[in-house]
């Protein structure tokens, strides 16, 4: 029999901890028989939204340990049941190979089987292996379409849903493939989509896949495309701050920080500089000489992060930011116009990140509609982000089978 405690490759990891990603008993028995001890920044900010059911936007490159951070929550929804629910899409066999190792080495344990359909390799294997039973399907298109035409597999059941290395596989020339397996799907499902980069081509499919995503950003620079990014994170009120905390770290060049009062302006700067960041912070209780100089200092580069009030921040020219976080929605969309434009002047990219809770839905509405988008809902590493609710079925049954 095979040796499913081989430990994986074990990589740097450096986020808090797999408990604090509420995980249960098994699965986290199952994450230190394969070796792992601490989660990645991907697995940190996919799995709790993701344990909470809600679909998935990742955005991360191979290597940054995305297979881990869809199979465990996968795991902990498919755990005490039986039968095909789960399908997994990759672009090449080697992926699908690695993915099909990584669930059966987490998921033998939990007495969950996988089965692998590639091609390359004989068919008739794969068949008898799909009649003994099987939990979850990774495969790559072409070999999967063999099998669901020969009716040696039905989609009828998936509840669960990967597009792995999306991109990929559009370049690959994936997409009538993809569709026609898409069209034997369940409309009723979760779907999570990994990608390292996010062409029109991949935001289109996610835009026909998946509802009400999550997007998790974990490109260098947050990625390639010119012009303003708008985020929100959606959180608890006492995940503000944690929030803000891990954009600060996931942050590399300069960022700006707005709120409402400078009460919350001090605040903010003191928490920012116990984790060790070089911040100063700007509003109407300073002198103008402290003002001149934190600006001063954060144009030379002398602190990283400016914490600002709005009414200070108006009038002064600050130069060319790269994040600008809004710990609190502003009060205005015309506010939120001003804070955005601290950012990408000219040519530039930048990011506008908004930590909102659900009290401040109607502020969004309105920024969004002035906008003319809705603003990508996202997830901080091990930040758990607020779910509006999605009342359906599957969405039910699936907090059931967690609650069991
Ligand atoms: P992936 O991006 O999923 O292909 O993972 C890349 C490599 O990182 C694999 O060899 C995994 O075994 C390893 N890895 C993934 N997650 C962790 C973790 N939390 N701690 C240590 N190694 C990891």
């Amino acid at each position: 029999m095979r040796d499913h405690s081989i430990p994986q490759k074990v990589i740097e990891a450096g986020h808090p901890s797999f408990e604090a990603l509420g995980l249960s008993a098994s699965v986290l028995e199952s994450i230190r028989r394969v070796g792992f001890r601490q989660p990645t920044a991907v697995q940190a900010a996919v799995i709790p939204p993701a344990m909470a059911g809600s679909d998935v936007i990742g955005l991360a490159e191979t290597g940054s340990g995305k297979t881990a951070a869809f199979v465990l929550p996968i795991l902990e929804s498919m755990r005490g049941e039986h039968g095909l629910r789960c399908l997994v899409l990759c672009p090449t066999r080697e992926i699908a190979l690695q993915t099909h190792e990584f669930f059966a080495a987490s998921g033998s344990s939990l007495g969950l089987r996988s089965v692998c359909l590639i091609g390359g390799v004989k068919i008739q294997p794969q068949i008898r292996q799909l009649r003994k039973g099987a939990d979850a399907v990774v495969a790559t298109p072409g070999r999967l379409i063999d099998h669901m035409e020969r009716g040696s597999l039905d989609l009828e059941t998936i509840e669960e849903l990967v597009l792995d290395e999306a991109d990929h596989m559009l370049d690959l020339g994936f997409l009538p493939q993809i569709s026609a397996i898409l069209s034997r799907l369940p409309s009723e499902r979760r779907t999570m989509m990994f990608s390292a980069t996010m062409p029109q081509v991949v935001n289109r499919l996610a835009g026909r896949l998946l509802r009400q995503p999550i997007l998790v950003d974990l490109r260098p620079e947050g990625g390639t495309a010119e012009g303003i990014h708008h985020r929100l994170y959606l959180v608890d009120e006492d995940n503000k701050k944690a929030c803000l905390l891990a954009l600060a770290r996931a942050t590399q060049g300069s960022m700006l920080v707005f709120l409402r009062r400078k009460i919350d302006a001090e605040w903010a700067c003191r928490q920012l500089e116990l984790e060790g960041h070089p911040v100063e912070r700007i509003h109407s209780d300073r002198s103008q000489g402290q003002r001149v100089a934190a600006l001063e200092g954060f144009r030379a580069g002398e602190h990283r992060i400016l914490v600002a009030t709005d009414i200070a921040a108006r009038g002064l020219e600050i130069p060319r930011i790269e994040h600008i976080v809004n710990f609190d929605p502003p009060a205005t969309v015309e506010d939120y116009i001003h804070r955005a434009g601290r950012t990408a002047r000219g040519a530039a990219q930048g990011t506008v990140s908004t930590i909102a809770t659900w009290l401040d839905r109607p502020m969004i509405h309105q920024i969004e509609k002035a906008l003319s988008e809705k603003i990508p809902r996202c997830a901080a590493p091990g930040v758990e982000p607020y779910v509006e609710p999605r009342n359906t079925m599957s969405g039910r049954k699936r907090i059931r089978r967690r609650l069991l």
